[in-house]
């Protein structure tokens, strides 16, 4: 019988949408073994967060709490994890294969010698064998996979699954992990934190995203994204071409290696439709795509299409959107 644990991030006390839906995948993976949901938080104050673990399904809770933990440092959460997973002595690690997720994965996988399979949608269990089931060739198909090692470290897709929801009458146990950091062990030190006027933004929890692409052409074309986003109460998000034109800046990234997002709303603008990029948008209820090449992959997945030049429909766009939303 395998051990399940399962990592939970923390936002300021509570848990992240990527978490509960975790939470919700490693329960139905710990019924498959009769087995139940441990869980581990890390941070420097958790404690609300290991009781919303608990509350949203885990029966065991561990918690890995230092001062030094409460920013990112990839290196500290690396050590504060391995310790939890050494200490539950579980041999399947779930997380959200989301932007922490992607961090910690290969590191935590090479570090303890495990196998690691990411963006798992589904997994099946026959004889206590399991098989994680994942999307391949940018999500035309899917794909079953066995862990080689005894070890494996699993990552979830973020919004494949429902999210736990609380039963604050469940009980369950927090455990200490016995921690012993120092910041010798940091390797990758942030260095400065630079605010922008785009970047302060959750595109995962966003319901209209309004992103661009490198067919807009220049940076300043996003201030007229913004000011759309704006008018229609959503956020910016771009494609790794316009990330990577430096016109934007990366946590905007939209796809398979940025942002995995579920609006009702996409409006993808100067966007071709990478497989890449569609990857990270197959949970958007309506996606209206703007682009002037009838051709472009965007407008197989589109429910609306415009097939125009963006700077022939954009201004209207917004002007008619403000009319009618009295803004
Ligand atoms: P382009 O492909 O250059 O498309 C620009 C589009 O704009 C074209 O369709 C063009 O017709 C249109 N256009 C041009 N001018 C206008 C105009 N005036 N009006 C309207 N439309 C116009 N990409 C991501 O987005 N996210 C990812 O997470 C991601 N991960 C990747 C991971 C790997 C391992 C690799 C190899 C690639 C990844 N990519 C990702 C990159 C991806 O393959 C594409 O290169 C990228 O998505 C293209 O971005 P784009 O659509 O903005 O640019």
């Amino acid at each position: 019988m395998s051990k399940v644990l399962v990592y939970v991030d923390q936002l300021e006390g509570n848990l992240s949408s990527n978490a509960r839906e975790a939470l919700t995948f490693s329960k139905g993976l710990a019924n498959s073994f009769a087995g139940n949901v441990t869980a581990v938080v890390i941070g420097s104050n958790v404690e609300a967060a290991a009781n919303e673990a608990i509350a949203c399904g885990a029966t065991i809770v561990y918690r890995a709490e230092d001062p030094l933990l409460a920013d990112y440092e990839v290196d500290l959460y690396l050590e504060a994890l391995y310790t939890a997973f050494h200490q539950s002595d579980a041999d399947i690690l779930i997380l959200p294969f989301d932007r922490k997720g992607k961090d910690l994965i290969g590191r935590l996988a090479a570090r303890v010698q495990a196998s690691a399979i990411t963006e798992v949608l589904d997994f099946t269990v026959e004889d206590n064998d399991i098989k994680w089931i994942r999307p391949i060739y940018g999500d035309k198909a899917v794909a079953e996979y066995k862990a080689t090692r005894k070890k494996v470290v699993v990552g979830i897709r973020p919004k494949s699954h429902e999210q736990a929801e609380p039963d604050n009458a469940r009980a369950g146990e927090i455990i200490p992990v016995h921690l012993n950091l120092s910041n010798d062990i940091v390797v990758n030190k942030l260095i400065e934190k630079m605010e922008s006027s785009l970047s302060d933004v959750r595109l995962e929890d966003a319901n209209i995203i309004v992103a661009g692409g490198k067919g807009l052409g220049e940076r300043e074309v996003f201030e007229d994204l913004q000011e759309l986003a704006n008018v229609l109460g959503g956020v910016v998000g771009a494609s790794r071409a316009a990330c990577d034109a430096g016109w934007v800046p990366t946590n905007l990234q939209v796809g398979q290696t940025g942002a995995v997002v579920a609006p009702d709303l996409y409006i993808a603008i100067g966007i071709s439709g990478a497989s890449q990029h569609l990857s990270g948008i197959t949970s958007a209820k309506t996606i209206v795509a703007i682009n002037n090449d009838p051709d472009a992959p965007i407008f197989k997945r589109a429910n609306i299409g415009i097939v125009k030049d963006y700077k022939t429909v954009l201004p209207t766009l917004i002007e008619e959107l403000k009319k009618k939303l009295g803004k």
